[in-house]
């Protein structure tokens, strides 16, 4: 099988004409007349997909919510290839058999690549730590996120065993009992990183959102500490006087103006290190309660590029080759995943932005049937219109996208 795309625009190339021979990048720039299809890409940004180390795709057990299959096709239309799953799930996967479960259904449904968390503790209950060692040769990385483990002494003896066993820790900062919401975040980032001082574990935060965080990781990123944390597009985009329902309620939740604005100086300063959705999909049903009861958690797939395209690059806050870094080497280095390189010899994990024309998104194009979007109804640009990963095309917008 031979692919020629035409039409593109590359950051750091003038070629427009891009040829995949049998999965593999054999041509940039040069001509190809005996190709099996033509795709006109309509001018748009060729990048390659984009590596998401932070989302719940709600299968096994949680089927109501997402499917391995409608998560990542949702994952793909979003132009994210390769996705590190949350381990939240029934069951947890905390022991190899219950891993097993999670990885067969994977084989058999994922759309796109996707590596299983699992859990540090068992259940993710915080209180007995999970088999570790075993898991550790099949997971790239730990985390009970959703949950923080306030046990600290607990803690510290999982990430000196995540430690011998060569892994990386993800943690759901979120103090119990603390005064306020954004001091159980940076409390808990506090404790956590003396214990890191203490272990040198590889060590990840999720979803930072205050200013005294990334204060924090700035500071044990200069003590030399082996520290990373990622930052999502809601916290960079919105704040919480923008909130207007259950579709805005996620955890950490909608921050204060002046948090957003630490959010995206991390991102600018380098202390944060990549953009990770938290991509949460639940019913309507369990949304439709008001935002009190609401579960936390909103899509993120979909809406990561036009999010932050829109609010950062077209604005000129970031270029789109540091947005295109912050979501695909970046965090593929820090979990030692592979991404795709737009390269001559490289495996074809491509994506396209349209990047020109602005559209609204809808709630009717959403993959799979939860809605929690709360970029519903936003005009937005950055809308990936074309995913392919090796030979196979797995997304396309029609509107934009012409076989020739
Ligand atoms: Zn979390």
């Amino acid at each position: 099988m031979k692919t020629l795309l035409v039409n593109f625009a590359l950051c750091d190339s003038e070629a427009t004409r891009l040829t995949v021979e049998n999965g593999v990048i054999t041509d940039i720039g040069g001509e190809c007349s005996d190709f099996d299809r033509c795709i006109d890409l309509g001018a748009a940004t060729l990048l390659p997909g984009a590596v998401d180390v932070h989302a719940h795709l709600r299968e096994p057990g949680y089927e109501h919510k997402s499917t391995i299959l409608s998560a990542t096709e949702s994952a793909a239309k979003g132009g994210i290839t390769r996705i590190m799953a949350m381990p939240n799930l029934k069951p947890v996967p905390d022991s190899l058999s219950n891993l097993a479960v999670e990885e067969n259904l994977i084989r058999k449904y994922a759309k796109v690549f996707v590596y299983p968390f699992a859990a540090l503790t068992e259940g993710e209950r915080g209180e007995r730590l999970s088999d570790i060692e075993a898991l550790s040769k099949r997971v790239k990385a730990f985390s009970d996120d959703g949950f923080c483990v306030n046990d600290l002494r607990l803690l510290e003896e999982g990430m000196r065993r995540v430690k011998a066993a060569n892994g990386i820790i993800a943690s759901h900062a979120e103090r119990r009992g603390a005064a306020s919401a954004e001091e159980a975040e940076y409390r808990a980032v506090a404790d956590e990183l003396e214990l890191v001082a203490k272990t040198k574990v590889r060590y990840h935060f999720c979803h930072l959102s205050v200013k005294e965080s990334f204060k924090l990781v700035a500071e044990a990123k200069k003590q030399g500490l082996d520290v990373s944390c990622e930052v999502t597009p809601h916290h960079l985009t919105l704040d919480e006087s923008m909130i207007r329902g259950a579709d805005w309620k996620m955890n950490p939740p909608l921050r204060k103006r002046s948090d957003r604005e630490a959010t995206v100086q991390a991102l600018l300063d380098g202390t944060a290190d990549m953009i990770a959705t938290d991509h949460a999909p639940h019913s309507r049903a369990e949304k439709a309660v008001g935002y009190a009861a609401a579960p936390n958690g909103i899509l993120g797939f979909e809406t990561m590029f036009p999010s932050v395209y829109t609010a950062l690059v077209k604005t000129g806050v970031i270029d789109i080759k540091t947005l295109s870094e912050k979501v695909t080497a970046a965090p593929a280095a820090r979990f030692g995943l592979g991404a795709g390189r737009i390269a001559v010899g490289e495996r074809a994990e491509l994506i396209a932005l349209d990047t020109d024309a602005a559209r609204v998104y809808t709630e009717s194009e959403i993959r799979g049937t939860a809605v929690n979007s709360p970029y519903i109804g936003a005009e937005m640009y950055g809308f990936n219109v074309f995913t392919q990963i090796g030979d196979k095309i797995i997304y396309k917008f029609d509107e934009k996208i012409k076989e020739a």
